[in-house]
């Protein structure tokens, strides 16, 4: 299982693509995408294999854009199929969310969530995270950022996630507690993924996020990494990844 994901300049569909590809070796079961080209937000998802979904992106996707997110998903909540596959949208269809992880206290909030008049189309734990974020960021009156946080401290289990919200588009934000993401930090762009495989040719710069933590990537902006737990700020410590120049 996998997460990519691209804002900045490129075309973004090819470069998550071709990252899920090199996140293969990880094993799933599904892949999907979601893109954003400023106004539309695109999903395609699809049991089966990353070139099964670039089949059947070519017949869905008419879309190009420049901000995107991919996922590979091995299935722990949710048989195999296209509709548990991610992205998930939240029910405004406002955000959209990659998980790879286990949310295990996921059946009394989405109890809870159903009580408030959510409805939910997948069997997954993420479609109950995402809409638990959304659920907070209305209730509050919180950033997105903030807002995962809330969500994040009330959940039990692992995770490595990327956020992306249509009322905010600039930004994705990515968090992680027991499964790995590694984020590119290019010039006027940003790299999201569970390892540095799917950047490496763009971008030698990289941030591993720790245990714990919560990254704002924004677009034209200083990321901000801070703690889920307590809130406090991260000096992101930006690695330099030794390219491999041996063919
Ligand atoms: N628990 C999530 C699901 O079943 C994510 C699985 C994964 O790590 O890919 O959809």
């Amino acid at each position: 299982c996998g997460i990519v994901g691209y804002i900045g300049y490129r075309e973004a569909y090819p470069i998550v693509i071709k990252g899920l590809k090199r996140l293969e070796y990880r094993g799933y079961d599904s892949a999907g995408v979601m893109l954003y080209d400023g106004e539309n937000l695109k999903l395609c998802k699809t049991k089966g294999k990353v070139s099964d979904l670039e089949a059947k992106a070519v017949k869905e996707i008419t879309t190009s854009g420049s901000i995107g997110i991919g996922h590979t998903r091995w299935a722990t909540h949710g048989v195999p199929n296209d509709v548990n596959s991610h992205p998930h949208l939240s029910n405004s269809g406002n955000l959209a969310i990659i998980h790879n992880g286990i949310i295990e206290n996921y059946a009394p909030l989405k109890e809870e969530l159903i009580k408030r008049g959510y409805v939910f189309h997948s069997d997954t734990d993420s479609e109950v995270l995402v809409n638990l974020i959304e659920d907070i960021q209305i209730k509050e009156k919180l950033k997105l950022g903030k807002a995962i946080q809330v969500a994040l401290n009330q959940v039990v289990g692992a995770y490595a996630i990327a956020v992306f919200d249509r009322n905010n588009p600039e930004e994705i934000v990515a968090a992680r507690l027991g499964s790995p993401l590694a984020i590119g930090v290019g010039e006027g762009e940003y790299f999201i993924a569970s390892d540095a495989s799917p950047f490496i040719e763009y971008t030698s710069n990289a941030i591993y996020l720790e245990d714990g933590e919560i990254a704002n990537i924004r677009l034209h902006k200083p990321m901000k990494i801070r703690k889920i737990k307590d809130d406090t700020l991260v000096d992101p410590y930006i690695q330099e990844l030794q390219m491999n120049l041996e063919q």
